[in-house]
């Protein structure tokens, strides 16, 4: 019996101790995270989505066409998109050939057209041309997934968001805040835990910039003139 009760000991001091490690880790990370925002925040003070739109609606549609292309060419064509179809209503109503031949450029041509036209005849007749500020709401929509809904959230309605793009997935992992997640939603669940709510929105983007100006998808990203060299993971 004696034996019994020592055995039993010794599992939940092991099971305590796993959940310590465990803790710790968490803890470390968090305190990673919250140097990462400061120092993000100080390097890039003023950051804004680069998608460039007017009405929440028109965010919508450069997400969309944002897939697999960049946010500068998407900034371009949707002004070509918008000088044949200014409004909502009209865009709802164009032929999904005609939205197909306008946005072709952004490559995936026929199911951003075919997504698009979809998206804006359900907002122009369910919601009164209004884009919900509701996250489940907004990923019913055809061709919003997650990450679109997240942007919506937060640059169009200023609530906690979690983008988790190429940019975002590529550098929380190098920087070590994840370890090998590549799957979206996976980094964004994780991401929640560890970045204050109303630090995440802006964060993202800072995110983005960074990834863009020095932690770069280059085998060797510019560590020689990051302000995060000492404290990031480095797993490049
Ligand atoms: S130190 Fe290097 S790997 Fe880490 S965030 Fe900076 S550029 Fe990226």
């Amino acid at each position: 019996m004696a034996e019994t009760k020592g055995k039993a000991d010794k599992k939940n001091t092991a099971k305590k101790t796993a959940k310590k490690r465990i803790t710790k880790k968490e803890k470390q990370k968090q305190e990673l995270a919250l140097e990462i925002v400061k120092r993000l925040k100080e390097a890039y003070p003023d950051v804004d989505c680069t998608l460039e739109y007017d009405q929440a609606w028109k965010l919508l549609v450069s997400v969309r066409l944002a897939a697999q292309c960049t946010d500068a060419r998407v900034n371009v064509v949707v002004q070509d998109l918008y000088a044949k179809y200014p409004t909502q209503e009209a865009l709802a109503e164009a032929p999904v050939e005609a939205i197909e031949e306008i946005v072709r450029p952004c490559g995936l041509g026929p199911s951003k057209a075919r997504d698009i036209s979809a998206c804006m005849k359900i907002l122009w007749n369910e919601y009164g041309g209004q884009v919900p500020d509701d996250f489940n709401a907004l990923l019913k929509l055809p061709g919003v997934g997650r990450k679109s809904a997240n942007l919506i959230m937060g640059d169009v309605f200023g609530q906690p968001a979690v983008v988790t793009d190429t940019h975002c997935i590529r550098l929380v992992n190098r920087m070590g805040l994840v370890d090998g997640i590549k799957e979206p939603k996976k980094v964004e669940m994780l991401l929640w835990d560890l970045i204050p709510p109303e630090e995440s929105n802006d964060f993202c983007h800072r995110l983005v910039e960074h990834g863009r100006a020095v932690c770069t998808a280059r085998t060797k990203p510019y560590c020689d003139k990051c302000c995060l060299e000492d404290i990031c993971g480095k797993h490049i």
